[in-house]
Parts: C-alpha cells; structure tokens; sequence
C-alpha cells in the first residue's frame, strides 16, 4: 500500500497529484526547487523538500536528489508526473532498487519504449500496424541509406530513437539533401538526448495525431480507454486536445483499442501509458508509446469518469483495476486548450507576476491550475500555466462551453496564448473536425 507518496514534479501536475492522494488517503511529500519555494501546492503538501536551485538539471532532474527526499520523509512511493524524470528507466530502476514504490511502468519498459527504435520493432512484432520506414537504425553506410529512402519514398523523416517533446526530428524531399539531414539529425540527437541513433520513417503529408490511453495492473487486466485527438500542434507540440477523436467510428475505436490491450499483454504493460498513432486515409500508424500520465489526461477523465491519477496510484500500491473493458464507456465530448504563459504572435515565452486572475466556470468547465492571483511564472520551466478543459454532450457543446470559459478567463501581468485559443475555437475547419497536423501552423499562425 502507498501510505506517502513523493510528488516529483511541479506546476499543475504536482497539484494534479496531490489532489488525488488527498481522495485516496495517501499522504503527500512535495519536492522542490528554491524558485517554486512559494508555490501554494507546495504549501498545501504534508510535508516539502528543497532538492535544489531553481535549473531543472540541479533541482528536479537531480535522481539522487529526490530520492533522499523519499529517504528523509519515510515517504514509500515517488510519482514522477510526465516530463523532468518519467521516462527515465535509470531513475526508475535506482527507485525500485532504493525500495520505494515508483508509480509507473516497470524500468525495462520504458527502456524498450524509450528508444523508439524498439518501441517501433516490439509493436510490429505485436500485429500494431507502424509508419513504413527504415526497420531499424540507420547505419554509416552512404548508399544503404539512400536505398532505404528511394525504397519508402520521398518525402521522409529523419528520427532520433531517443528523441522526445517534438526535438530530433527532421524531414527530406529530395535524395540530394538526405546524407546531410541525417548526420545533421544525428549530431543534434547526440547533444540534446546523448543518444545519437536515428531511423527514417516515410513523412506522412496530411495526417492527423490521434492516440490511445491504456490502463494495466499488475495482475494482468489491461483495458483502453478511448482515443485523443491532438493535431492541433505548433512544432510537433500539442496545444489542444480532445476525446473521443472526431469520425473515428466506434468500431475502428474498439478495434485499435483492442490491439494496444493486447500489445500491453505482450510486453507486460503496467499502469497508465499512451499508444501515439498518426492517422492518414482511414489508416492508423504507430509513432511511439508515452510510458507515463500525459498533459492531456483530463479529456479522457470527462468523457470516461474514470480518474486516470488514482488509478495510477492504485494499481502501483497493488489493486487490481475493478474494471473491465465493456466497463469503459465513453460519453459526450472534451476540449483541452494549453494555456501557455507566452506571446500568442511570435510563441516567446513571458514568465513574471501574474497581475490579475480569473478562472472561468460553469457546466461542464474544468481547469486545471497552479496559478494564482499574484502568482511568480519562474522563466526556468515549461511556459505551461493552466489546462482549460470543457465536457459537453456533443463536440460542439464542449466548443460553445470552451468558447465561453475563454471569453471569462482573464490572466494579466505576464502575455498568454488565449487569443490564439479563442482564434481556434471560431475556426470554421476546426470546428468542422477538417484539419491535419499541419492546419494550426499553416493556417492560423502568422509565420
Ligand atoms: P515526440 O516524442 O517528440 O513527441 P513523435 O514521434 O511522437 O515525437 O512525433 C511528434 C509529432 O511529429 C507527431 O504528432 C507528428 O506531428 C510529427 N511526426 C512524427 N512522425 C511523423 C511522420 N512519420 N510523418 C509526419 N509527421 C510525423
């Protein structure tokens, strides 16, 4: 059983958490960095620990760091929350080894999962169908590689294996730019991820993000919980997000569902995780499994009740889901817009004092926060400040809603995106469901 429970993250998420623990009973060790001292949810923990100054590499992705924290709280469990350390196999690894619960998949999942090289080669193994491409890492071999790319056929895009948060990726039209993109990808992976493997998948021109969210126990149940859509990107980043993915049947939605359950099965899932695929021409591809909570969580909580932070935690103290799959049903429609704290025009971030806040509500309208009025945005961190969600029974509900809680939401002090959210919440394609991964930066950003 988790009894307390290290939260090591912060912002919305470490909030997130710790609401969760609250229901559940489990206590709550917040850890943090000098810049975060202040923060309400710091305050609102059972116990914090300073881990370091306010740079992420010194604070909150210092490993040893929080788990001294667990040590010195008697805390028995560490829940990563997404980003910093949670795809991190070593950091879950020494946190097992350290003997405390850790609130995720096993280590060697997310080390296969982590590298997408794998990740890649385990679900087609598994029946999931993935992007053609490359089978595999690309060696030094010239004219290997220039075959591998005539064989998939311009356009094509570059990869890192260890890439994430939309870095080390790179695409190439013709066959003169491609030896260069790929020593430039590699050098690029080697600095950012210290991993300089890269694959070639075939660039799929007009797709759409759609993922699938998985619960697993440990005693072997594994159910899905519906799809996401989330092409609405600017730099392969999510910006909105929403459940279930508009005209996908529910059949098609049971039939994928079911095949990343049984993939789950295969590789001995455990706890929450994602299956991200790109959907072009009726067709679904596998781009990568995310081993963790994702941001966009709350749109499926809306529309399938089911609070996907307690199961986490759940299912990592030992209990088994309580659920089945025909258990699962989803209802009605979420909306998530990001709410960053930057210029909507040229996306800088603009960290400082928010000056005024206001929350918006009403039926059906969820927001998930740290900030408050007054509240310091550190400019050390991602510019994330709030989650706005909307539930309605239809799509278009959940937009009229979301459009509505936008026109209350008032942040002042510090610029935000919320023009940019309300721009797209009146576009006529994103209200028909009409858009690819392209629509947002093609056509509703300034370039
Ligand atoms: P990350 O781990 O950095 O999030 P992903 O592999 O999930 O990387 O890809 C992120 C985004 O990049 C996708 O949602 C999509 O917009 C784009 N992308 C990735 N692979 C392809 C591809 N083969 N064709 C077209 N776009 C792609």
């Amino acid at each position: 059983m988790i009894e307390k429970l290290v939260i090591a993250n912060r912002g919305e998420i470490a909030l997130r958490i710790q609401r969760a623990c609250r229901e559940l009973g489990v206590r709550t060790v917040a850890v943090h960095s000098e810049a975060d001292r202040d923060a309400k949810y710091v305050k609102l923990a059972e116990e914090s620990v300073c881990i370091g100054p306010a740079q992420a590499a010194e604070s909150y992705l210092n490993a040893p760091a929080v788990i001294a924290a667990a040590e010195v709280t008697s805390a028995n469990a560490i829940h990563p929350g997404y980003g910093f350390l949670a795809e991190n196999a070593d950091f879950a690894e020494r946190v097992e080894e350290s003997g405390f619960i850790f609130v995720g998949p096993r280590a060697e999942t997310i080390r296969l999962m982590g590298d997408k090289v794998s990740a890649i080669q385990t679900m087609q193994a598994a029946g999931i169908p993935c992007v053609p491409g490359s089978d595999g890492s690309l060696g030094d071999d010239d004219e290997e590689n220039l075959n591998k790319a005539e064989s998939i056929g311009y356009p094509i895009i570059i990869k890192a294996a260890g890439g994430g948060g939309g870095k080390g990726m790179r695409v190439v039209h013709t066959e003169s730019a491609l030896l260069n993109a790929i020593s430039l990808t590699r050098t690029e992976a080697h600095a950012a991820f210290h991993n300089d493997v890269v694959y070639m998948e075939k660039y799929l021109e007009r797709p759409r993000h759609i993922e699938f969210q998985v619960l697993a126990d440990e005693q072997g149940n594994v159910v899905h919980l519906g799809d996401r859509d989330c092409s609405m990107q600017r730099r392969h980043q999510k910006v909105v997000e929403e459940s279930p993915a508009p005209g996908i049947s529910s059949s098609m939605r049971n039939e994928i569902g079911n095949q990343c359950v049984a993939a789950c099965r295969r590789i001995g899932y455990r706890n929450a995780g994602t299956f991200e695929f790109l959907y072009q021409d009726g067709e679904f591809y596998f781009v990568e499994m995310n081993t963790r909570i994702q941001v966009e969580h709350p749109v499926t909580e809306m529309v399938t009740g089911i609070d996907l932070v307690k199961q986490q935690i759940r299912i990592a103290s030992g209990a088994a889901l309580g659920f089945q799959q025909e258990d699962v049903v989803i209802r009605g429609h979420a909306v998530e817009c990001r709410i960053n704290a930057e210029d909507p025009e040229t996306f800088l971030p603009s960290p400082g004092r928010i000056e005024q806040y206001h929350q918006p509500g009403g039926p059906g309208i969820r927001v998930d926060s740290h900030v408050y009025n007054n509240y310091l945005v550190p400019p050390y961190y991602d510019s994330l400040i709030a989650k706005l969600v909307a539930y309605g029974a239809t799509r278009e509900e959940a937009i009229v809603r979301m459009r509505s809680a936008l026109s209350e939401m008032v942040v002042e002090g510090i610029k935000t995106n919320l023009p940019l959210h309300r721009k797209i919440m009146l576009d006529e394609k994103f209200n028909a469901a009409d858009f690819t991964i392209h629509h947002l930066e093609q056509n509703l950003i300034q370039q």
